[in-house]
């Protein structure tokens, strides 16, 4: 069989691995993507809610309030789920998510993350027009909606401080809403509107759209089992489907399943999953949904995708490879289906898939610090597709002794020693 030779090999065709494999290649890199499947975008980067998060200054911990806390160990909120048999499985990454949400520590990870938060949508934007297809992102913002007052209290407080770092953000009265959002129904404390964020229409669209545009320019896409990763006297080979690829430098851009190749290797990295749904549904009549918006306390989020209206869910602890339930579905349509005019599902049933995340909620970029050559790029939890591309950016910067454009130190994985 043929041997594919090349300078790196990209192992994970989602957003974070397609970023890294155009940063690189734009910095003179012969460069083979390799993932199991034939098209890149098939798993997370396909199934998520399509916001550019460029105002998620604070990233999702774990709360801290003793009666949210209660709630949340009772199974009872939409926003989070369990699978009580699996617990013994995850609760020990649970705890560290716990320790790792502590104000400090929340507020160092804040800040770790915001200068990829900052340039993540200048780098989509980038790349959408070198690809051809400014039409995948929209520059509309997104709708953050409460019906509490408590929520909505904790929300604009959230906002204040989030402006000092430069968000930007509006809160919404009833009028305001309607104004905003004709189509919606129900009774609403108010809402904060982001208006930086972009958004994705298509998410597996654009992950394709990426890597058409990585072909296009010379690049390889070959598909293969990135767990044949084997260490060579000068470099890494992999097996793929039509031939084993050889290169001098490999990155692991697999998401939820890098330990699948971190592991054999040794490295024993706090990847957790936190697993989440979506379903697809027609407007009803002539009903038009504007922005992404987010039922806050209701713990689901609508987008207008080119596909239909999408419907994502909050997150399910369970383990990664564990049959789908999708209560948390089940849970929102009916008030979905209130607050806004939904016809019937276009799926056949609800998509899963696995926010890949390290208990800091700040990803992994950067050396495999015991095997020269591998290099870390996974754990973009629920900001994968905002941050792919920025990621890739850092990343082939280190790799191609550059100054990187921010400093890499927060995201190497010496934090977990
Ligand atoms: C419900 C939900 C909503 C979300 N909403 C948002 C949002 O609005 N905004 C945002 O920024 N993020 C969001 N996220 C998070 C985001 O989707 C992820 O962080 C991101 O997709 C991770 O990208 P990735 O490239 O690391 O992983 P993936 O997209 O999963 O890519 C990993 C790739 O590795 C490949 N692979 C796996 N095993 C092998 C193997 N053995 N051999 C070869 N290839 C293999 C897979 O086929 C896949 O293509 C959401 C996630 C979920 C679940």
């Amino acid at each position: 069989m043929a041997e594919l030779k090349a300078d790196v090999l990209v192992l994970g065709a989602g957003t974070v691995g397609v970023g890294a494999a155009l940063h690189l290649q734009k910095r003179g890199r012969n460069v083979v993507l390799l993932d199991k499947h034939d098209r890149a975008g098939e798993e997370t980067s396909f199934g998520n809610a399509g916001l550019i998060e460029a105002a998620s200054v604070f990233p999702y911990m774990f709360p801290r309030d003793f009666g949210q806390i209660l709630q949340y160990a009772l199974n009872r909120t939409p926003q989070a789920r369990y699978h009580l048999a699996d617990l013994p499985t995850f609760l020990p990454w649970l705890v560290r998510y716990f320790l790792a949400s502590s104000p400090e520590r929340a507020h160092r990870s804040a800040m770790a993350e915001l200068p990829l938060i900052k340039r993540s949508l200048i780098e989509h934007e980038a790349l959408v027009s070198e690809a051809g297809v400014p039409e995948l992102l929209r520059r509309i913002g997104w709708i953050k909606l409460f019906r509490n007052e408590a929520t909505l209290k904790t929300a604009i407080d959230e906002l204040q401080r989030a402006k000092q770092y430069g968000i930007e953000g509006d809160i919404l009265d009833s009028k305001a809403i309607a104004l905003k959002e004709p189509n919606l129904n129900g009774e609403f404390t108010g809402a904060v509107y982001f208006p930086q964020p972009g958004f994705i229409p298509d998410p597996g669209g654009l992950a394709k759209a990426y890597a058409a545009l990585f072909e296009r320019k010379g690049g390889r896409f070959v598909i293969g089992d990135a767990r044949t990763l084997e260490q060579t006297a000068s470099g890494w080979r992999v097996n793929g489907a039509a031939g084993t690829v050889v290169a001098r430098e490999a990155v692991v851009a697999l998401g939820p399943w890098s330990d699948l190749v971190f592991r054999p290797l040794g490295y024993n990295i706090p990847l957790g999953v936190k697993r989440g749904y979506h379903l697809h549904l027609a407007s009803a009549g002539n009903a038009v949904l504007h922005h992404p918006i987010l039922d806050s306390d209701n713990g689901y989020l609508l987008a207008p995708m080119n596909r239909g209206i999408r419907l994502t869910t909050g997150v399910e602890f369970a383990r990664r490879d564990a049959p789908a339930t999708p209560v948390q579905v089940a849970q929102a349509l009916p008030r979905a289906r209130n607050l806004f005019p939904l016809g019937d599902a276009i799926d056949a049933k609800p998509w899963m898939g696995a926010r890949p995340c390290l208990p800091d909620m700040v990803p992994v970029i950067g050396k495999a610090p015991r095997h020269p050559g591998l290099w870390f790029d996974f754990g973009h939890q629920h900001h994968g597709l905002t941050l792919g591309p920025v990621s890739g950016r850092l990343l082939a910067e280190m790799m191609t002794g550059e100054t990187p454009f921010t400093d890499p130190k927060p995201y190497a994985l010496e934090r977990f020693d």
